[in-house]
Parts: C-alpha cells; structure tokens; sequence
C-alpha cells in the first residue's frame, strides 16, 4: 500500500500493444510446461494453504537478510529469485525477458536524504536507461508467470493476479531497539504468498478455464513504477485481460471488517466483482474506510485507469506497523492469514471460470 500518486504521469493514456512473441521462447516455454506437466506427485487434493505453510512461506519473502526489499536493491533481487524459484515450482510458464523476470530499468538519482539510498524512479524507455551513468543504473524486476488456460474457447482471455513484493528497505535512522529493516511483512510480502500460494493451489485443483497472469510487482512503494512499466510493456495485450485482482495486506485482521478471516475488497461498488464473488460464497466485503482511498493506493488502480475492472483484496485494519519496523512476521496471526489466502484462492477461481467482472455506470474511474 503507498502513500504515493506520482506514477499518473508516465501512464499510457490507451491500451498499448503487447510486442511481438518471439516463437523460439514460446516453444521453449511449451516444453518446459509439457515436462512439468508429465512431473509426479504435483497434483494433491489436498490444496489449501495451512497457517504452518504460509509462516515458512512468508519468512522467507520478509527475512531480515532481504533488507526491507528496496526496489532496485541486492535484497529485493533475492526476494525475486525466491519468487520465481516458486512460481517455477508451481508449474507457471515464465514471461519475461530473463526466465519469470521483466526488467524494469530503473534511475536512482542523487540521495535526497544523506545516508539514505536515493529513490528509485523508472526510465522512460530501455534506450534511455542506456544513457544513465552505470553507477546510478539500477536492476529491477516484476516476476511474471502464467497458468495456461484450460478451455480453448476462454484460454485467450487473462485475468491478472499481483502483489507487490517491493517494500521501503532500510533506515538507521528510524530504527527502533537497534532494528533498522522494514520488512513489510504485511506490506505486502503476505500478498505476494497469498498470490503464490493462489497459484499453487489452482494448478494442483486441475487449472482454470481463462489464463491467469501471476505477476509480484516491484516499485509499489515508489509511485507504482513496476505496474507502470508491465502497463507500458505488457506480456500480453491488455485488450484481453478481463480483470485484475491484487492482493494487499492481508496478515492481520481488521476488526472493521469482521475480524478474523475477513478480507475486504476496494472499490467494492464500482463494479460487479464483488458481488460476483459474493454470490460465490466467497466471504469479502466492501472497504470499511473508503476515506482512506484504498481503492487509488496499489496497482489495482493504474489497470482501473486502463479500463480494466480491477480491485485489492485486503484486511488492512490501520495498525501502526504501517511502513514501520514492526512490520514484522511475529505479528502476522497465522490463522487469519493462511483463511483470507484460501478465499483469495477461491475468488479468483470464480473469476477465471466464471462470468467476466463488468464496471458499473459511473464505477471506472477518470483520470484526474
Ligand atoms: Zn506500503
């Protein structure tokens, strides 16, 4: 979740064209689905994402040794191999430049704050990164997997499913009892396990009639330039997406929202998302605080602008670990955690089998 509007400038204004797929990477891709698809012991009734499996899960994504995952940093780089690692795991077919990476060049200029590392902002373009001075060039990467369709008639269809995995680093000056790490535990390493264990969880079930895009955004935290740069460059077109579902902060309850189990979806009234998932049985309600804008405040919004129906799920109670160090995996309530991703999972069942989500009269927004 971001404090921050900044990325509105760099937006397309229309749907841009996916580029062209190179056939040699497509026919690598086949391959490697068709021999993971042939691997054993990948199917298991037994799919759902205990709170055992999503502690491991999410101390890995917010271990102290990621260093707060700063977009562009060494300690985001290694969250992203542990994503991919699993995404690879689980069976998606990687769609970016480098394996499940999409580069995201990044600049980081001068440091506004002495001894703190300079913010992160996105290059215009591939051939303008080339003429940044190498020393303020910076690696950054979404990690994008796709879950083939299985119904010929709905497998060209895309339903986008992210989180993002970048967070706000390290602060010495803000450390609290020598503890200087934001380890965003909640923000948003639990959406990115949630969005992982979503795809698991779908695969092992026998897949879904449209294509699902799994992607961990990168650059959330610094005006959404992870989301702008997939939007600018998108690994299928985007006229074919028919929604787009994050996940954000979901590791602890929101007494607003019901408590425990409960999730929440932004922007809940603007289309028929939520009552789609509702009709569903799948326990979500609108946003309690629709003052807090948390509907314009993740990368839901950039593919609303878009057109796109496109929503966060979260149970975001306004606690004060809120971009601090105590966002940490000792405060995540298992229970609630591991029971809000298993209805992530169903929600997103429901929407890549069922009827497509469909803005509602005056629900998209308008680009200010
Ligand atoms: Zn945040």
């Amino acid at each position: 979740m971001t404090d921050r509007l900044t990325f509105l400038r760099a937006l397309p204004r229309a749907l841009p064209r996916a580029l062209p797929r190179p056939s040699l990477r497509d026919s690598l891709v086949l391959a490697t689905s068709l021999v993971l698809l042939a691997a054993p012991g990948l199917v298991d009734a037994q799919t759902a994402t205990t709170p055992d499996r999503a502690r491991q899960l999410l101390g890995r994504i917010a271990h102290d040794s990621l260093e707060g995952r700063l977009t562009g940093s060494p300690g985001a780089m290694r969250a992203a191999r542990i994503i991919a690692a699993e995404m690879e795991r689980h069976g998606l077919e990687p769609l970016g430049d480098r394996g499940f990476f999409q580069t995201v060049p990044i600049h980081a200029g001068p440091p506004r704050t002495p001894g703190l590392p300079p913010r992160p902002l996105l290059a215009a373009s591939m051939a303008a990164y080339d003429t940044i001075p190498a020393a303020q060039r910076r690696d950054a990467v979404n990690v994008v997997g796709l879950l083939r369709g299985t119904d010929p008639q709905l497998r060209d269809e895309y339903l986008i499913v992210g989180a993002h995995y970048d967070h706000i680093g390290m602060n010495a000056a803000r450390a609290v009892d020598g503890d200087s790490i934001f380890n965003g535990a909640d923000d948003d390493a639990s959406g990115v396990v949630a969005m992982l264990e979503t795809a698991r969880q779908l695969r092992e079930g026998g897949g879904t009639k449209r294509s699902i895009l799994f992607v961990a955004f990168t650059g959330e935290e610094n005006g959404m330039t992870g989301t702008t740069w997939f939007i600018r460059n998108p690994v299928r077109p985007l006229e074919q997406v028919v929604a787009d579902v994050q996940i954000e902060m979901i590791a602890r309850p929101d007494s607003l929202a019901g408590g425990p189990g409960k999730g929440w979806l932004t922007g809940f009234e603007r289309s028929t998302m939520g009552e789609l998932l509702t009709a569903a049985g799948v326990a979500v309600i609108p946003d309690p605080r629709p003052a807090q804008n948390f509907f314009a405040r993740s990368d839901n919004y950039p593919f609303a602008l878009l057109g796109i129906p496109a929503h966060t799920i979260s149970s975001f109670g306004g606690h004060g670990d809120y971009h601090g160090v105590n966002d940490e995996v000792d405060a995540v309530d298992f229970a609630h955690f591991s029971t809000v991703i298993n209805a992530t999972a169903r929600a997103v069942r429901v929407l890549a089998d069922g009827p497509k989500p469909e803005w509602k009269p005056g629900g998209k927004p308008e680009r200010r």
